[in-house]
């Protein structure tokens, strides 16, 4: 595949009011205007370059979205305050009372419990389905369905979608294919795919310092300025704008986004290559034993690899929690939720960031009690991590070897 996002990142050329090797910050939340003529047709749409009021957008959050517009090779893109914000107003934007949505069935526990509990209040139904099965998501389509959403790889299985044929069934049914590009940046890009529309939360790899919480959505001209809409849209009239001081900073750390990729994942293939070798129960794209892994080949831009995220399945949330515990006493990493940190992090998606999924589901869904999550980080010895962790997972009883480090 020759498309080269991180080249079209580099290739934007921005400079400050003053000269500036960064762009200025625009501290403002209103706009002047020099004739009133002009202030009515900004809020007719008709204006362009003019700026309005910071909530509709402000000349640092296009910045920001132009860039992440540039990775996913979209027209334009448009940021908010969250991932949520993103996801939120794109599903709304789309549909109405009435209308029908199909999800995969593994997806982000916020993003499940807004279609599962809160979308009903409007009317709007979702079925989840299994998302590596595209026959199951065409025989759920009715008349009525508008969208199907699903994550590149989906959180936290570590599924992959194959968003080839799901745009090919999206764009025979005339509906739209969302997907949810955060697991994977720069490995994946949606819409050469077909993807219509690619969410990011911000908030993660893309940001990458777990200091803010943000999120985009990557479209059409056309869709964006809907969203942006003064009278109707749900990203101006919801109100989950990006503050313009935080897009400056989520713009400088982007730039090293292709970097840190490349470590993340190279990091994570160590490691699940060592646990799998272990005899550990271990899901990583990048594994060979990975159901999808010749799929995830063929989809990905080479250079970025299979991405940060691996889980292992230790057997019991017992033993699940003694690890994760024990390796942030060994300063291994982090017993937090996220993703995306210079730092490894982890947590069992079933008792928190899936935890909105009923136990029943999680279980038909093959989310396990003692699977762990883990975000790798940029760790520059990763074998010295690998053998901590080793000797933690012996002392906890997980492994059966002997140690290979005694400094735990
Ligand atoms: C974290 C996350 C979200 C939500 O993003 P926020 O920035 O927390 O609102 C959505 N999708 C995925 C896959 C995520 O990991």
């Amino acid at each position: 595949m020759s498309f080269k996002p991180a080249n079209h990142i580099q290739d934007l050329q921005y400079f400050g009011e003053f000269g500036g090797v960064n762009p200025s910050i625009s501290d403002a939340s209103t706009y002047t205007f020099l004739s009133a003529k002009t202030m009515f047709d900004t809020f007719e749409g008709n204006a362009d370059g003019c700026y309005l009021y910071s909530r509709h957008t402000s000349p640092s959050n296009l910045y920001l979205g132009e860039a992440l517009a540039a990775m996913e090779g979209t027209e334009t893109a448009n940021v908010t305050a969250s991932g949520m914000g993103a996801i939120t107003a794109v599903l709304m934007q789309i549909c109405n009372a009435g209308n029908h949505v199909i999800s995969s069935r593994t997806i982000y526990g916020g993003t499940y419990a807004f279609l599962k509990n809160f979308t009903p209040k409007f009317n709007i139904g979702t079925s989840f389905v299994d998302i590596t099965k595209p026959k199951l998501v065409e025989a759920a389509i009715t008349k009525n369905t508008k969208v199907i959403f699903c994550e590149s790889v989906s959180n936290p299985l570590l599924e992959i979608a194959d968003l080839k044929a799901l745009s090919a069934i999206a764009k025979r049914h005339n509906i739209k294919l969302v997907v949810d590009n955060t697991f994977s940046p720069l490995s994946i890009s949606p819409v050469k795919l077909g993807a219509d529309v690619v969410i990011h939360s911000l908030t993660k790899f893309i940001n990458g310092a777990s200091d803010t919480v943000g999120g985009v959505v990557c479209g059409t001209q056309e869709f964006i300025d809907d969203l942006r809409n003064v009278n109707d849209g749900a990203s101006m009239l919801l109100g989950a704008t990006m503050d313009s001081l935080r897009a400056a900073s989520v713009l400088k750390n982007l730039r090293t986004l292709h970097i840190r990729m490349q470590q993340h994942s190279k990091n994570a293939l160590y490691l699940a290559k060592k646990f799998e070798s272990d005899g550990l129960k271990t899901v990583y794209p990048g594994l060979e034993s990975h159901p999808s892994h010749e799929l995830f080949k063929s989809q990905m831009n080479e250079e970025y690899g299979f991405g940060g995220m691996l889980t292992i399945d230790v057997g019991s949330i017992d033993l699940a929690n003694d690890l994760m515990e024990m390796m942030q006493e060994n300063n291994l990493g982090y017993l937090a939720v996220s993703l995306g940190f210079y730092k490894t992090l982890f947590s069992a998606p079933g008792t928190s960031t899936s935890s909105e999924i009923p136990e029943e589901e999680q279980i038909q869904m093959g989310l396990t009690n003692g699977l762990i999550r883990f975000s790798i980080g940029l760790d520059a010895d990763i074998e010295r991590t690998y053998n901590k962790m080793r000797d933690c997972m012996i002392a906890l009883g997980i492994l059966k070897n002997k140690p290979v480090t005694t400094n735990i």
